[in-house]
């Protein structure tokens, strides 16, 4: 499957917000979005008189904007949101429904792994089970009841508590997920709702801008 394999704060800088894509990096100093302010996108020329943008030019923005965030490409960005017209219920809250309930996103939000990137390389590299079984498919969606586990082996249990222990000093899990650090165990209480989406998009721009 392909993935974007360039520097990720520039992603962040071209979108002028935090995308949460490196892990504790993204919660320090270090940070280029802290450092640099929120209107700096990347390019030689650096800072730039921010332009109005145009309504086609918002939906762009915000709909790349979950699509880095969750670290998809256009083509798998479209079948998720062809899956969501197809489900019953607002369109733009069921898409981001079902970008939470990706299995990588999963393994990210509950602090198994660094970021989005190395949340799907756990899983294409079957270190990830569902409900006791490997599931190497970062795009399958979790249901209400599933237990997301981490390879038995013991080099793998002992590299995902390290990052387990660092995870908790600055994210926490959300309320949909119960994370159990003995076991390395991820339970699925009950599906996300809106509420709880972690940043703030506008899903109503990019149903507009994907219904065209
Ligand atoms: Fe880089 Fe993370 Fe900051 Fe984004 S949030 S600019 S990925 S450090």
């Amino acid at each position: 499957m392909a993935v974007y394999n360039g520097p990720k704060c520039r992603l962040c800088r071209r979108e002028g917000m935090k995308l949460y894509l490196k892990g504790e990096r993204c919660h320090t100093n270090k940070c280029a979005i802290t450092k640099r302010g929120d209107n700096y996108p990347p390019g030689m020329q650096g800072w730039k008189r921010p332009r109005k943008p145009s309504e086609y030019g918002m939906q762009l923005r915000e709909k790349q904007r979950l699509k880095r965030m969750y670290g998809l490409l256009e083509r798998q960005f479209r079948r998720m949101f062809s899956l969501a017209q197809k489900t019953r219920g607002n369109t733009g809250e069921v898409l981001l429904q079902l970008m939470d309930r990706r299995l990588d996103n999963v393994v990210r939000a509950s602090g198994l792994a660094y970021g989005p990137a190395s949340a799907r390389q756990m899983v294409t590299h079957g270190l990830v089970y569902v409900n006791g079984r490997k599931v190497n498919v970062p795009s399958i969606l979790v249901k209400t009841g599933d237990v997301v586990s981490v390879h038995p082996r013991e080099r793998t249990q002992s590299l995902v508590k390290g990052i387990v222990e660092s995870a908790k000093v600055y994210q926490s899990v959300p309320g949909w997920l119960e994370r159990d650090d003995g076991n390395l165990t991820v339970k699925v209480l009950n599906l996300p709702t809106r509420e709880e989406f972690p940043l703030q998009i506008r899903e109503q721009l990019i149903v507009e801008g994907c219904s065209k």
